[in-house]
């Protein structure tokens, strides 16, 4: 059936880059094998997902949206996918995405933009709007997204879908195509908390193949969305973010976030107005971590090992090669952030740039650390403004940046994050974000499903 509504809908939705109808059937074929023969099921069995192109799959198609890994078809399965497939869920494809991550509304893939399935003229959020989309439009009920810097959460709240950043270390990097290694976190999409529970139980806990994983049993997500469902929050204590409550949102999305707060209020939360000091410098901090990373880890697309190779005619030297694949292969915003990064980083300028941002970084982890001793979560808008049109922030970088002004500093911190709808604003969905402490994943989805 999600095959059929893909094929009826991704004309004018384009979540997918790559639809792996073969590979879906013979995955769906095999658990109905499996039931016939009484063999015990995985977790999720039978359960379509959709994963971001960013993630390798093991002979099907990766490019991260980028000219550069046009037609690389990875020999290995990402973690993730592996545990997908041992929980018997059925890979639909692979879903469209900013180039390398890089972006807040897909319009930076190389394959063109995803439209948001509430209105097609405006963008799905980025970089995972692909995967937000597929949801939105019903192409899929369960999708794997990657957050850097809100890249799961914003897409989820411009379509009114549920979108959680596990904690930093929780869900394994092993096979996802690095942006900015100690900041992307895999993660799951979905349409309802309780929905992102389950693939999130699925796909996290420990790797050792990630050496930032952490070594720690998965807090029980499953147990804490269905506890929060239940409705009740007594004794529960909400921490409002000050600088994220007031100006700067669109009046629409504030009226739509006050007035869930107010609900959450009625099941018993109590709320506390907290202020985080240095938020408000995690933007500029991130533009200057997250390049630095991405310059360093896009090195390694010289030509040789991956994908595309321009000029290759036995004449020119390999730097000659290097350079023209490179120039080629990359779109202007991967290009803007490898320059970026690698002024940051270089002698002269580091102690200026990137030390001072992973200074305000350590700020930025004490306000919250503070803020968690007072309360449990948490809250603010996910992002400032609903879906916007196409095209009305590309020509300014800082315009399309600010669309990750609230989800950005849970980022630099490490902890979980969700964004769960919480109304509309002009007919277009509003997302509401709990953040919580480190490992405390369960809190925050507890807080969440109690909120739909
Ligand atoms: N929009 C942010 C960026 O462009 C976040 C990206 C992400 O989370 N992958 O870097």
């Amino acid at each position: 059936a999600h095959l059929d509504r893909i094929a009826a809908v991704d004309e004018r939705v384009h979540a997918f880059l790559h639809v792996d109808r073969e590979g879906a059937l013979a995955a769906a074929r095999a658990v109905d094998e499996q039931r016939a023969r009484g063999e015990e099921l995985g977790p999720l069995a039978g359960v379509p997902v959709a994963v971001k192109d960013v993630i390798a799959t093991r002979g099907i198609p990766t490019t991260a949206a980028s000219k550069i890994l046009e037609g690389w078809k990875p020999p290995y399965d990402a973690t993730i996918v592996q545990r997908l497939r041992a929980a018997g869920t059925v890979m639909l494809g692979k879903t469209n995405m900013d180039e390398f991550a890089m972006g807040s509304s897909t319009e930076y893939s190389a394959y063109g933009p995803t439209n948001n399935p509430w209105d097609l003229g405006r963008i799905p959020g980025g970089s995972g709007g692909g995967s937000a989309a597929s949801l939105a439009a019903y192409e899929a009920p369960l999708a794997i997204g990657t957050d850097t810097g809100g890249s799961i959460r914003q897409p989820g709240a411009v379509t009114g879908t549920v979108g959680a950043k596990p904690t930093y270390g929780g869900t394994s990097r092993y096979g996802l195509i690095a942006f900015s290694s100690s900041l992307d976190t895999p993660g799951p999409c979905a349409r309802t908390v309780e929905d992102a529970a389950l693939l999130h139980a699925v796909i996290a806990g420990h790797d050792p193949r990630d050496s930032t994983s952490i070594p720690q049993p998965v807090p029980d997500v499953v147990a804490a969305a269905r506890r929060g469902a239940g409705g009740d929050l007594t004794g529960v204590k909400l921490g409002l973010v000050k600088e994220f409550a007031g100006e700067g949102a669109e009046p629409g999305v504030l009226a739509a976030f006050h007035e869930s707060v107010e609900a959450l209020v009625k099941l018993g939360a109590e709320v506390v107005e907290i202020s985080c000091p240095h938020f408000e410098y995690a933007l500029p901090a991130y533009y200057l971590i997250a390049p630095s990373e991405a310059s360093s880890n896009l090195a390694r697309f010289d030509g040789v090992r991956y994908g595309l190779r321009v000029g290759d005619d036995g004449n020119r030297s390999l730097e000659e090669v290097m350079s023209l694949t490179r120039e080629a292969g990359f779109g202007p915003e991967v290009k803007r952030r490898i320059i970026l990064g690698t002024y940051a980083l270089s002698s002269g300028y580091y102690d200026a740039y990137y030390g001072q941002a992973q200074k305000v970084r350590t700020l930025i982890t004490r306000d919250f650390t503070s803020a968690f001793e007072r309360v449990d979560v948490l809250i603010s808008p996910t992002t400032p403004f609903v879906a916007f049109p196409f095209g009305s922030r590309t020509s300014d970088p800082y315009q399309m940046y600010l669309a990750d002004l609230y989800t950005i500093p849970t980022n630099l911190y490490g902890g979980p994050a969700i964004s769960v709808p919480c109304g509309l604003s002009e007919g277009l969905p509003v997302g509401f974000q709990v953040m919580a402490p480190t490992m405390a994943d369960d809190r925050m989805y507890r807080v969440a499903a109690a909120l739909e």
